[in-house]
């Protein structure tokens, strides 16, 4: 979905202006949503219809946005004292505000890594949080072709946000004002989360670890669905690392929240994505092609390789 293709298509779309879809030309996942764990979900009422917001557990919010293809998950995390925004989405609507009608708490921003699906409303906040990586450094300068290629026709499921101009959509540059390294903890009063570094789908994913209540925020690492691992800035070697990591975790865990389709997965998930990613590299598993890549199919997610 960020080939060139789809950047071209996306191109074509903002040169001809911008027109709905009818039913008959939505895309094959978007007939497919909702996904059927929202409905057993809390959800919360807000004004702006292109969120959908569930509260997990009390003080976690899941801010989901389901008229895209990466249907990106964003997660606000309450303290006393603070909140923590986890990721601001495509930045296709407004985040912040959203946020701001569910806590009257300060808000820090930290991103499960920067691609641009994860940091799009970043430029809103004043408080955020990177890691120390030049990946970070370097994607904090903003940038257009990813966040135009994510306009494309067969990208987006119903409308985009009144009074968006998708002319002028781009990753927007934003200030990153802390510098955070694998084990720091960050203190939102009553509640402390830490970061767990988990290079591999790109050099700065991590994952965010609420000892105290089990959960565990995965980003990229891990969700149930395709998992890409094709970019150039994926590591496989640094992935396995990081899911043994996070799988030896999993006893202590009640729930992960992933970054993408879904708030919810069981903590059981891990030890088999490090199996299944053994299995991949050990060369025993057979793949399928999908949009040009290789995709190794398990029970509940996969993964997208190159080759
Ligand atoms: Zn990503």
């Amino acid at each position: 979905m960020k080939s060139f293709a789809a950047f071209f298509a996306a191109a074509c779309l903002v040169a001809s202006g911008f027109t709905q879809t009818t039913d008959a030309q939505k895309p094959e996942w978007c007939r497919n949503l909702p996904r059927p764990i929202y409905s057993k979900l809390e959800r919360i009422k807000i004004a702006d219809p292109w969120f959908e917001v569930y509260r997990i557990r009390p003080g976690v919010f899941a801010i989901y946005e389901p008229h895209q293809y990466e249907e990106v998950i964003s997660y606000l995390v309450t303290g006393t004292r603070r909140a923590l925004l986890f990721d601001t989405g495509m930045g296709i609507s407004n985040i912040r505000d959203v946020v701001q009608t569910l806590t009257p708490l300060p808000v820090s921003v930290v991103n499960s890594h920067t691609h641009n699906d994860h940091v799009g409303d970043n430029w809103r906040f004043t408080d955020v949080y990177g890691m120390a990586t030049d990946f970070t450094r370097a994607n904090a300068l903003g940038s257009t072709e990813d966040a135009l290629a994510e306009l494309a026709p067969s990208q987006l499921c119903g409308d985009l946000p009144p009074g968006f101009n998708p002319r002028e959509y781009a990753t927007r540059p934003f200030h990153i004002s802390h510098w955070l390294h694998d084990g720091d903890k960050i203190e939102l009063g009553g509640r402390t989360l830490q970061i767990i570094a988990t290079p591999g789908h790109t050099p700065d994913a991590i994952a965010l670890l609420d000892e105290k209540n089990g959960l565990l925020f995965t980003g990229d690492t891990f969700y149930p669905g395709p998992i890409f691992l094709y970019r150039p800035e994926t590591d496989l070697d640094a992935y396995v690392a990081s899911v043994k990591k996070l799988a030896a975790l999993a006893p202590r865990l009640r729930l992960l929240l992933p970054a993408h389709n879904v708030p919810v997965a069981e903590p059981g998930y891990l030890p088999r994505v490090v199996a299944a990613i053994e299995q991949v590299r050990s060369g025993k598993i057979k793949p399928t092609p999908r949009d040009g890549k290789q995709e190794y199919s398990f029970s509940g997610f996969s993964f997208l390789l190159n080759k």
